[in-house]
């Protein structure tokens, strides 16, 4: 199926630059650069393909579970064999770390950057292990991007039954510049509104999850450093927008990407077909077609041209 380009800040990025020279040309331009998840190659083909229709930067990610399915090295190896052959900027991340043996097992697997979450662990102790792992990280490669975690938005990138039971406290904008100025991470995630996985009326799209503004804007105001949006699924669209002209560079999708994945692959296990490639098909234009429309929103001319203006 023919994708229709479209023209956007990116067209003219026709060859690989560093992740962090994209996300600074990502953040001036107030776009934002799609983080999706993949433990398989059918979902990397999805989302690298749907990068290349778009003609704009993307990241795989993939969290620690996901990792032990794909492979640390292979999975690396596999989105630089893409990014090679494409000479498209492709980045792979090792999304949710919480220890820091895998957090460091990616960084000598080339992953080309590392979230590390110890979200859950006290203030000075998220502080004290995330500053032990950016300083571990940086000493492997110095070019690594390393994103720290504070706040509680769930786990668990699924449909929940029930609304997970969360805090519902927002990072503090002091808290956040502490955090990064103690630590040294290059990007942060905080909760600003969002949270992992989905519910069942979200699926529907009867409800959708909203973002604060203006507590992203006073984040990234504190802090300098570009923010990370977890638990993108199944967002409000111009929340979306408004999030990347208050300072969100990187925006996470998984549960979406999963839900497509399964669709396509109950549509194609429908035939009496055998050949994987054939079986396979319906869920990789699924996850293609998916990360395309979010990657528009990700990517809106409408965001930069308010930059513009
Ligand atoms: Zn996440």
């Amino acid at each position: 199926m023919a994708a229709r380009v479209v023209p956007n800040i990116w067209s003219r990025t026709s060859s690989w630059q560093p992740l962090r020279a994209i996300l600074d040309r990502a953040g001036q331009t107030r776009t934002a650069v799609g983080h999706f998840n993949a433990s398989e190659l059918v979902a990397v083909k999805g989302i690298v393909s749907a990068a290349r229709d778009c003609c704009v930067p993307v990241i795989v990610g993939a969290s620690e579970r996901e990792r032990a399915f794909a492979g640390v090295r292979q999975l690396a190896a596999l989105v630089r064999s893409f990014r090679d052959e494409y000479d498209l900027p492709l980045f792979v991340n090792a999304d949710h770390t919480h220890s820091l043996g895998a957090a460091v097992e990616a960084a000598r697997a080339g992953f080309d950057a590392v979230g590390f979450d110890a979200s859950a662990l006290p203030f000075e102790q998220n502080v004290l292990e995330t500053r032990r792992a950016v300083e571990a990280l940086k000493t492997i490669n110095p070019a690594i991007l390393v994103e720290g975690e504070i706040g509680d938005i769930g786990s668990g990138s699924r449909v929940h039954t029930r609304e997970p039971e969360l805090a519902g406290i927002l990072t503090h904008p002091e808290e956040a510049r502490q955090f990064v100025q103690a630590t040294g991470v290059d990007l942060l995630a905080p909760a600003v509104g969002t949270m992992h996985g989905l519910t069942p009326a979200m699926v529907c799209g009867l409800t959708k999850k909203r973002l604060d503004i203006r507590r992203i804007r006073q984040i990234r105001l504190a802090t300098g450093v570009p923010l990370v949006l977890h638990g993108g699924s199944g967002t409000e669209e111009m929340d979306f927008r408004e999030a990347i002209l208050a300072g969100v560079t990187i925006v996470h999708i998984n549960t979406e990407i999963r839900l497509a994945l399964r669709k396509g692959l109950t549509e194609g296990l429908q035939f009496s077909e055998v050949a994987p490639y054939a079986m396979m098909t319906p869920a990789f234009e699924a996850v293609r077609c998916l990360v395309r429309a979010r990657l528009r929103v990700f990517n809106s001319p409408q965001s930069a041209a308010e930059v513009a203006e």
